[in-house]
């Protein structure tokens, strides 16, 4: 049966390199879409025990199961927020919430009772990328606001960040010139903003002035690299999952295999390369239940095919074929199919 085969040394490796990169920033680990499909529970697991201590869990729900595997120490950031039970949820389960608008954050002051611990927030200032955060033109007064419920002990302001496009060099330094100016803002309307985060994977790497005090890497920990970006090796980082396919039957000319587009795998992906053990094979067709390729001598039923990941093709590779990013192969992927960690 097919399945999605999850290296968790692999992983590891992954973290260290970014440790290594990043020093002395933090690594927040993203683990939103249940850890880019590879499962939140194993992966978070993982992680704390190679010393990971901030996850960005992006959604409450995902949040909790996090807390539920990890305990109380583990720090878990979350940027959203659907509502008022949305923001108890968080506050009962001690997260570092996200806040980008002057309404969550008064939800929020009202979500905790007098006699609470005040709620660790982290303001966002809207950069450019306009998905949610405070616009520079009313930061001045959200901040101010924020200063006021900080010494009325309802929150306690531990971050400003944002999110940028990694798209353009121009655009990311004009978006970094309004977040300095949102921190200097900040702290002169009394808040101490202790931790500032702004880039993802791909700044977190190629630009060391984005990395500030942490830096909320997803991609690169799973060992995906960027579309039309540099490649494995420039990274320093390997693809943690590989999705296996088990040939189903064969002759000298094609070969069957058990993984189609209910399994996830885009059927536009025909013509692509994926490795067999007779080496790169192109794929013929992706019906429903099912995959053909070339063939190659002595295949068997249940032989193994490695779709993507370790094996020399990547997710990143295929999703280029196709105008997409590694991240959407993965995520693809089925729940049905089987993760089997190693
Ligand atoms: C997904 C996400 C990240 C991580 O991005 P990668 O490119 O996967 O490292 C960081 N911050 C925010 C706000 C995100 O939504």
């Amino acid at each position: 049966m097919s399945e999605l085969r999850i290296d968790l040394d692999a992983f590891a490796a992954n973290l260290a390199r970014i440790r290594a990169v990043v020093a002395p920033a933090e690594h927040m680990l993203v683990v939103k879409d249940d850890a880019y499909a590879q499962g939140v529970e194993r992966i978070v697991q993982r992680a704390w025990q190679e010393g990971v201590h901030w996850f960005g869990a992006y959604e409450v729900g995902n949040a909790t199961r996090v807390r539920g595997v990890l305990g109380s120490d583990a720090r878990v950031f979350v940027w959203m927020l659907r509502g008022v039970d949305d923001v108890r949820r968080a506050v009962a389960a001690r997260l570092d919430l996200g806040i980008g608008t002057e309404q969550l954050l008064e939800d929020v002051a009202s979500a905790v009772a007098d006699d609470d611990v005040a709620v660790r927030v982290h303001l966002k200032i809207d950069t450019g990328l306009h998905r949610n955060g405070v616009r520079p033109e009313r930061w001045s007064a959200f901040v101010t606001r924020a200063a006021e419920l900080e010494r009325a002990g309802r929150i306690e302001v531990v971050g400003v960040w944002s999110h940028i496009a990694e798209a353009s060099d121009v655009e990311d330094d004009d978006a970094r010139a309004v977040f300095d100016a949102a921190v200097a803002t900040a702290r002169a309307a009394g808040l101490a903003v202790p931790l500032r985060h702004l880039a993802a994977s791909a700044a977190a790497f190629a630009r060391p002035e984005f990395r500030y005090d942490m830096v909320r890497v997803g991609a690169f920990a799973y060992g995906v690299r960027p579309a039309g970006g540099p490649g494995d090796d420039a990274l320093g980082i390997t693809p943690v999952a590989s999705l296996v396919a088990q040939v189903a039957d064969a002759d000298d000319e094609t070969v069957r295999l058990d993984l189609g587009s209910a399994g996830g795998l885009p059927s536009i992906l025909r013509g692509a390369e994926i490795v067999t053990p007779g080496g790169r094979r192109v794929v013929h067709d992706i019906t429903l239940r099912d995959m053909t390729v070339d063939g190659w001598p002595g295949a068997q039923p249940g032989d193994e095919v490695v779709v993507f990941g370790a094996s020399g093709v990547s997710a990143t590779d295929l999703a280029e074929r196709i105008d997409t990013i590694g991240e959407e192969i993965l995520l693809r992927v089925s729940p049905r199919i089987p993760r089997r960690y190693t």
